[in-house]
């Protein structure tokens, strides 16, 4: 078993530090990081001060953590200020990134069109968001308007992810995920999926729960494909590791246990067409 990836936590913002809102994003990481075989070996809270963010960043460069991730301080305000002190640490200076300000742009527009912001213009505040560390990779944000950020520092990945949780977990699991866990496995990624014909999500929710608790290695996500009288939700289980035949295994034997359970509930199952 090859060592497991280093990883440290730098929560960002003063609401955090002045008991206001509770860190919940630390936690959320911590486990799905742990489900994938990684190690969180440090998470620290800083208040949105550049000089801050910058010394956490440098000393958890400096441990050698394999992965970094910060949460909170990407949006359009001016105390948002993650991304520069990112670029502080790094010696990689902010530059206006044409796929991010594509992003952000696109993001707005369908903003507008539901009528969830006035005008889709893009601001000098919304521009901000689309300034990226040099080298730096923008992710989409399915959720809200700031695109996270990826930035490869030697041997070191850096991962800055927006403060508010649903979009947190929203990137988390669309593009970070399969991403993280080609990092975390060294050698071995595989992913397996089915199709349940279910009343609904919540009749599922407790049968998943409990592939989940006995399998904690495997990664169970659902998500509804249809909705009305015939909806179809489509669980992926993915897992990784160093060898082919162990991350099979642990894949196999969870989705046995979800197999024998839906057809205990006479939920009906396809496979998946992928
Ligand atoms: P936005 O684009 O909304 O400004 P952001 O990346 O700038 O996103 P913040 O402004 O830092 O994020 O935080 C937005 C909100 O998300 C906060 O008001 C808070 O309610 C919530 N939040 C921030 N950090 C955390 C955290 N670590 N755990 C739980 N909730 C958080
Ligand atoms: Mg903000």
């Amino acid at each position: 078993m090859a060592e497991q990836v280093k990883v440290e936590i730098i929560a960002v913002g003063n609401e955090l530090l002045l008991g206001d809102v509770l860190d919940t994003n630390t936690n959320w990481l911590c486990k799905r990081i742990t489900g994938v075989g990684g190690q969180v070996t440090r998470a620290v809270m800083v208040r949105d001060e550049q000089e801050e963010i910058v010394a956490e960043i440098r000393s958890a460069l400096e441990r050698g953590s394999e992965l970094i991730i910060t949460t909170g301080g990407l949006g359009p305000t001016g105390d948002d200020i993650t991304l520069q002190a990112v670029a502080e640490a790094t010696g990689c200076p902010l530059k206006l990134h044409r796929e991010a300000l594509a992003l952000v742009k696109t993001r707005y527009q369908e903003l507008a069109k539901k009528r969830y912001v006035g005008d889709p213009a893009l601001t000098e505040a919304r521009k901000k968001m689309a300034y990226l560390p040099r080298g730096a990779k923008p992710v989409p944000n399915p959720v809200g308007s700031a695109p996270a950020v990826i930035l490869e520092v030697g041997r070191s990945i850096l991962v800055s992810l927006p403060g508010v949780p649903e979009e947190l977990k929203g990137i988390y699991e669309d593009t970070l995920q399969p991403t993280l866990m080609t990092m975390f496995a060294d050698s071995f990624y595989q992913e397996r999926a089915i199709i349940a014909h279910s009343g609904d999500e919540s009749t599922l929710a407790p049968i998943l729960k409990e592939v989940v608790h006995a399998h904690p290695a495997v990664y169970i996500k659902s998500r509804a494909r249809r909705f009305g009288p015939e909806v179809e939700i489509l669980i992926t289980l993915s897992s990784a590791g160093d060898g082919r035949e162990e991350v099979e295994g642990k894949i196999s034997s969870a989705l046995e246990q979800l197999k024998t359970s839906l057809a205990e509930a006479e939920i009906e199952v396809d496979r998946a067409e992928r």
